[in-house]
């Protein structure tokens, strides 16, 4: 019998699932900035309007109104049933679809979790009995108290100590598959993927172990190697030590970000703790939006080799379109053939702080490398300076930081600025990805004013950032009767029932809902880029306001019961006790 499927999967697997890659398969789509374009396969139409945003995980149509998650997608699209759907997801993402059996709820990521976990436990145990494991931390500047911090670990070699010790049934086997932890050979047999390595446990924002990195003792190839892309684990989103350093530190002001798993120790073995390192990729704009969630400040800490300069490039590209005002990010590049780690060991954390507040600005580094890449003292090489940084400038949200680095570089050019900011709107006009980006799209308008009302504001903030309703007192609704005050509400009972919860998976809670199609057109309007703009400070703002007029509203009905010489014992206190109230706060 199968039972019901629950709510909980369904939101981890819209979470996991890449709606990019779903509709991809079956609408040709084009990147444009965080989000992908194509024509609406629900409507006829010759211009794209149709927008896939993995970040959100969620499709919208501008022309026609379509919109939905990926569930939703194959459900329009494929003509499924929801349950069909779910399958057929699942099934493309290698993981079973748990069911509810009476009252014992089966989940199968949970299991998933709790198998990385034993692992991660047995690897630190592991740990304890090796001399050479030991020996060789020691060596690199590890004590007990930060090998204990980070989990680290140790495989035994060997080709099945973990496949011995979890892969007991046939259910087994296939969970340490789809956790990475063991590899199957053409034969149909399995040896373990980690042998013979220092261990380091990858914690996902939750602090769950999500996935492995290991190293070699001896000087092995390859060196270092990572769990592969599992349901768990995906490289491009992670950030190593990022939950360590959040654990570790009250505020965090800024962040380093490093190429491996020993600069990260190292650091923090040295006190510096405000570190993170991506997992064997280049920077991401998941990771960067990560970490500026958690700070306003990154510090790019790169060798000072050719390698290292040229990671630090894609660094920068990457990162162009993040740039806001008051976000900062800077480069550091430590002396030919030293990492972070080897730097803080022979000079001390001292030196490595010095070394970050010396870092060179993203404009001063962007300009330094165009240099290098021209013949400065023709013409002609300036010209071509101006040429190659047209795509890099197009990159950037406008606004005052872009005015004052297209300045500067017409500057170091000897071009006068609308000169240049002419050459680069000719390059935008030219590339139709960047002009078709938000400004062409009809901008949602509320009905009337032009200003949303406080409740749709409220829910659209919501929707951007689930994450924000966390702190909300609910409480402060009570009394507010405006139409929408029952989804707002319900929908902040959610998150903050299910603090992971994302766009999309609210989306999907409430697709059936005759409020389903509101919050898709709420959830794909645009909120302001400025970099004053704090949805978590907005959303309280509104509940703060929907609770005054609540009470007033309150006061009225009270006040005008009296004059009808209507009002309860009950109501006439009331009444007193909100007029007290309301004179405090005007
Ligand atoms: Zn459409």
């Amino acid at each position: 019998m199968s039972g019901l499927i629950p709510q909980h999967f369904i939101d981890d697997l819209i979470t996991r699932a890449d709606i990019a890659e779903v509709v991809g398969r079956r609408v040709q789509l084009k990147k444009a900035g965080k989000e992908f374009k194509g024509c609406c396969p629900f409507h006829d139409e010759k211009t794209p309007s149709f927008t896939v945003s993995p970040d959100k995980g969620f499709y919208h149509c501008f022309g026609c109104g379509a919109h939905g998650t990926a569930i939703g997608f194959l459900m329009e699209h494929d003509h499924m049933d929801f349950v069909d759907a779910v399958e057929s997801l699942a099934n493309s993402m290698g993981i079973e679809v748990p069911r509810e059996e009476g009252q014992r709820p089966a989940r199968s990521y949970d299991a998933l979790f709790e198998l990385v976990a034993r692992a991660g436990r047995y690897f630190e145990s592991q740990l304890k009995g090796n001399q050479a494991a030991i020996e060789y931390i020691k060596a690199r500047g590890i004590d007990g108290g930060t090998a204990k911090r980070f989990g680290i670990g140790y495989a035994p070699a060997g080709w099945s100590n973990v496949l011995d010790k979890f892969g007991t049934s046939r259910e087994a086997i296939d969970r340490l598959l789809a956790a990475g932890l063991i590899i199957r050979k053409d034969n149909g047999q399995h040896y373990d993927r980690f042998r013979d390595r220092i261990m380091f446990p990858i914690r996902d924002s939750r602090g769950r172990v999500i996935g492995f990195g290991g190293r070699v003792l001896a000087d092995e190839e390859p060196k270092y190697l990572n769990s592969p892309e599992t349901v768990l684990f995906h490289k491009g989103r992670e950030l190593y030590g990022l939950y360590e350093a959040r654990q570790a530190l009250r505020s965090i002001e800024r962040l380093v970000i490093v190429e491996g798993y020993m600069d990260v120790i190292g650091l923090a073995r040295h006190g510096i703790d405000f570190v993170t390192a991506t997992l064997g990729t280049a920077t991401t704009d998941e990771h960067l939006n990560r970490v500026f969630r958690v700070c306003e400040e990154i510090v790019f800490c790169f060798d000072g080799d050719r390698a290292g300069r040229a990671a630090a490039w894609r660094a920068l590209e990457n990162a162009l379109p993040q740039i806001r005002q008051g976000r900062q990010i800077r480069f550091v590049f430590l002396p030919d053939g030293q990492d972070p780690d080897s730097f803080v060991q022979e000079h001390g954390a001292g030196a490595f702080e010095e070394a970050l507040n010396t870092a060179l600005p993203l404009s001063d580094f962007l300009i330094e490398e165009l240099s290098r890449q021209v013949d400065m003292n023709s013409v002609d090489g300036l010209a071509r300076m101006a040429e190659l940084a047209r795509p890099l400038l197009s990159k950037i949200p406008a606004g005052v930081y872009k005015e004052l680095l297209t300045e500067r570089l017409a500057g170091v050019v000897g071009l006068p600025t609308e000169k240049l900011e002419s050459i680069i709107r000719k390059d935008v006009a030219r590339q139709p990805k960047h002009s078709s980006m938000p400004a062409a799209r009809p901008k949602p308008r509320a009905r009337g004013t032009g200003n949303p009302s406080i409740i749709r504001r409220a829910i659209t903030l919501l929707l951007h950032q689930p994450g924000a309703g966390q702190s909300l007192d609910v409480e402060k609704l009570v009394g507010v009767s405006k139409p929408g005050a029952d989804l707002l509400r319900d929908l902040i009972e959610t998150v903050q029932a299910e603090p992971t919860i994302t766009t999309a998976g609210l989306l999907e809670r409430w697709r059936s809902h005759e409020d389903g199609r509101h919050l898709g057109t709420l959830a794909a309007t645009e909120l302001p880029e400025s970099e004053e703009f704090d949805a978590g400070a907005e959303l309280a703002n509104c509940i703060a306001q929907l609770a005054v007029t609540a009470r007033k509203d309150r006061i009225d009905f009270l006040i005008e019961k009296q004059t009808l010489k209507d009002l309860s014992e009950l109501e006439r206190s009331e009444l007193r006790a909100l007029s007290q109230g309301s004179a405090f706060s005007g």
